[in-house]
């Protein structure tokens, strides 16, 4: 059985006071939810609040994004070190918006993914499709290769932990959603993908996540996809109540 995980990504948005107020609503909306794991997201200016403030809680914290080096001459960048320090426990890796805002590539995310790995922090592996890619029937063959590239060199035990999310690129904040076949047939490509390079036992214990427009109206029905492991929400996330009916579904 693998245990639902509903992440909040709050990309840029919220001030540290924002997210302190999010948090002061959140957390008695989900105190005694023990079905799912709950991760939020936050910026990185907004991690120490929100690690203070989830302290003994059931949800955890991850950044959105480090660089791969230990340490070094790297203007404006987070290092892992940095993060685990904070008390982050995750690390969101290759989001849609990272490759195409500021030209991270599979091969730069694999060594984030192998620095994450060394240090202890879970990462959340971004993956899917543009719209053009699956009009013209690429979508397999997409994902065949951000799996195969990203996971270069990762050893079957060690991505045990890893969580990877599906998010087709059309369906971020545009309001349109992957329907729950759809979510889960990709799921279910990932899945066997993952299962070439690392094996059945591994692929079958990574959860797989949905994202894509999720809303408390949709969740339900894309949760309840067998394949479908969990959910990574943007937009539907900055509202207390809001993730938190979608925690629910
Ligand atoms: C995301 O940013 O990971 C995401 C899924 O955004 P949204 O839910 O707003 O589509």
């Amino acid at each position: 059985m693998r245990k639902p995980v509903i992440a909040a990504n709050w990309k840029m948005y919220k001030t540290p006071a924002q997210a302190q107020e999010f948090l002061q609503a959140f957390l008695p909306l989900v105190a005694n939810h023990k079905r799912d794991e709950i991760l939020l997201f936050p910026s990185y200016v907004d991690l120490s609040v929100a690690i203070a403030a989830t302290k003994g809680s059931n949800v955890s914290v991850g950044a959105q994004n480090m660089h791969y080096a230990e340490e070094g001459a790297y203007t404006g960048e987070i290092s892992p070190s940095m993060i685990k320090a904070l008390g982050a426990t995750h690390v969101l890796l290759g989001h849609s918006e990272r490759r195409e805002y500021f030209g991270e590539t599979d091969e730069i995310i694999n060594k984030k993914l192998h620095a994450a790995l060394h240090h202890g922090l879970t990462p959340v592996l971004c993956m899917g499709e543009t719209l053009e890619e699956r009009d013209a029937g690429k979508t397999e063959e997409v994902l065949l290769r951000h799996c195969q590239e990203a996971l270069k060199g990762v050893v079957p035990h060690a991505a045990e932990s890893f969580i990877i999310a599906y998010e087709p690129i059309w369906a971020i904040g545009t309001g349109k959603t992957a329907t729950p076949e759809i979510a889960g047939l990709a799921h279910f490509h990932i899945r066997t993908q993952v299962a070439h390079l690392l094996g059945r036992q591994t692929a079958d214990r990574i959860r797989i996540l949905y994202g894509g427009s999720v809303k408390p109206e949709n969740a339900c029905a894309l949760l309840n996809q067998p394949e479908v492991d969990g959910a990574l929400v943007g937009g539907a996330s900055l509202d207390p109540q809001s993730f938190a009916k979608i925690v629910k579904y």
